[in-house]
């Protein structure tokens, strides 16, 4: 079965008098191991899009299958720990916490979580070096550069081994070198480990290192 399926999502918002209607029934299939590359201008809704199919966004109409159970009726509390067992997010600006070191960044979520400090950090520094950051756990975020700190960031949304991976603009503030860095990070990871990932971006030419492009117009999802 497919980890994620987008069916007919539909979102609107109200501005005022008048009803935006950014997801008009958008679909889309997402098998284990894929990243997908999703292209659209800036106010096409990206945002929106992955926020409903991580689950943090109910959508008006349609339905979002995560890993083959129905997920738009479930509680909110069903949501959220779907969510947090789930899914990892990456964006734009890496907000890790500025008074931890890298290693103790990847081992929050896992903490909290309830896994044991002894587990967390073992697998922190397992994964972080994995990321190419072995030697960088004791690093804070200022103490390094802005490829290493979206790749903590990586590292911190999969740390629980989420099924799913969502990122939105995560090398809007990168150069090209790092950039294509970070995105041969996400792939590697996504073929190492099964997992299906959504990324946003602008960036054309890296777009088509990814499995796949899909791009948002007029509300709806089309192949690119
Ligand atoms: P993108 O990420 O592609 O820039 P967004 O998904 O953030 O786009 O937003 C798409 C459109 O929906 C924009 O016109 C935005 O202003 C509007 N929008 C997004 N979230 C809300 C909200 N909570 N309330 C009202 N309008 C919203
Ligand atoms: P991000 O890019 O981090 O996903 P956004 O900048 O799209 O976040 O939106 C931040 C918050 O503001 C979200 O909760 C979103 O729903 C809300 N929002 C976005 N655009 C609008 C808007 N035009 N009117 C009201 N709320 C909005």
């Amino acid at each position: 079965a497919p980890l994620l399926v987008l069916d007919r999502v539909e979102r609107r918002y109200r501005q005022g008098e008048s009803t935006v209607e950014v997801l008009a029934g958008a679909s889309a299939t997402l098998h284990a191991g894929e990243v997908v590359a999703l292209i659209a201008p800036s106010g096409a809704g990206k945002s929106t899009l992955l926020h409903v199919a991580g689950l943090l966004e109910r959508p008006d109409a349609g339905e979002v299958w995560l890993d083959g159970e129905p997920t738009v009726g479930l509680s909110d509390d069903a949501r959220t720990s779907l969510r947090r067992n789930q899914v990892g997010f990456v964006y734009q600006f890496h907000h890790l916490l500025p008074e931890f070191t890298a290693l103790e960044n990847v081992v929050l979520p896992q903490l909290i979580r309830g896994l044991s400090r002894k587990e967390a950090s073992q697998r922190a520094g397992e994964l972080l070096s994995y990321l190419g950051l072995g030697a960088r756990l004791a690093h804070r975020p200022a103490e390094l550069s802005g490829g290493e700190q979206q790749r903590v960031a990586i590292a911190r949304a999969v740390a629980n081994a989420p099924r799913l991976l969502l990122a939105d603009e995560p090398t809007g503030n990168l150069d090209p070198v790092t950039s294509a860095y970070v995105f041969q990070t996400l792939t590697t990871l996504a073929r190492a480990s099964g997992l299906a990932a959504i990324v946003a971006t602008h960036n054309l030419d890296l777009a088509a290192t990814l499995d796949r492009r899909i791009t948002l117009r007029d509300g709806v999802l089309v192949d690119a």
